[in-house]
């Protein structure tokens, strides 16, 4: 593995997001929407850089039937508890690929009857994009390589969240994960 993103980046890059947020919302009634797992570390670490805001949170969790490694359909496995209509709603999402996750939460958010929904992401593979998206309006990095990412929420099988560095996979390492 090969470290992509250090630790000391992911919080510089947090740190301005969070910065540019609280400034976006501030008087605000912000409803932050996690969408686990996979947004769990960078939440965490953004939550805390927002000053001057009451926010709200609450999670999602959607699971979508993947063909190899696309997200195709979806179902929700955990829904919100909170009230959405007329809020102000944020999404943390940890990454956008083909696009189709943000695509479905969006749409429901929407449906829901938001007042207003953005999203903060930390890698955006825009080039993978295949279906329409509102564009992301908190950015933390565009990644256009072709390989997999682990590490600061990211997994591979489930396996590495707890990293914390973003790495790119290399091809040694699905070996080693395939032989273990
Ligand atoms: P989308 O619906 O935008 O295609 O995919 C979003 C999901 O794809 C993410 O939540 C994540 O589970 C997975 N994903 C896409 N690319 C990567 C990657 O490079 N590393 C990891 N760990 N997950 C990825």
């Amino acid at each position: 593995m090969k470290i992509l993103y250090s630790n000391d980046e992911l919080k510089t890059c947090i740190r301005r997001l969070g910065a540019e947020i609280g400034k976006d919302y501030r008087g605000k009634d912000l409803l932050v929407i996690g969408l686990l797992k996979g947004c769990v570390v960078f939440m965490s670490h953004l939550l805390v850089e927002i000053e001057g805001v009451e926010a709200e949170i609450d999670f999602m969790t959607i699971s979508s039937y993947k063909h190899g490694t696309r997200s195709e359909d979806f179902k929700f496995v955990q829904d919100l508890d909170s009230e959405v209509k007329g809020r102000d709603v944020l999404i943390m999402e940890d990454i956008i690929d083909t696009g189709r996750t943000l695509a479905f939460t969006q749409a429901h958010l929407r449906n829901l009857g938001a007042n207003s929904v953005a999203t903060a992401v930390l890698v955006y593979k825009k080039s993978n994009l295949e279906v329409p998206i509102e564009e992301p309006k908190y950015v933390g990095f565009s990644y256009e390589d072709k390989e997999f990412i682990v590490g600061f929420g990211f997994d591979y099988g489930g396996k590495y969240r707890n990293l914390s560095n973003v790495y790119q996979l290399e091809e040694k390492d699905y070996k080693i994960y395939l032989s273990a």
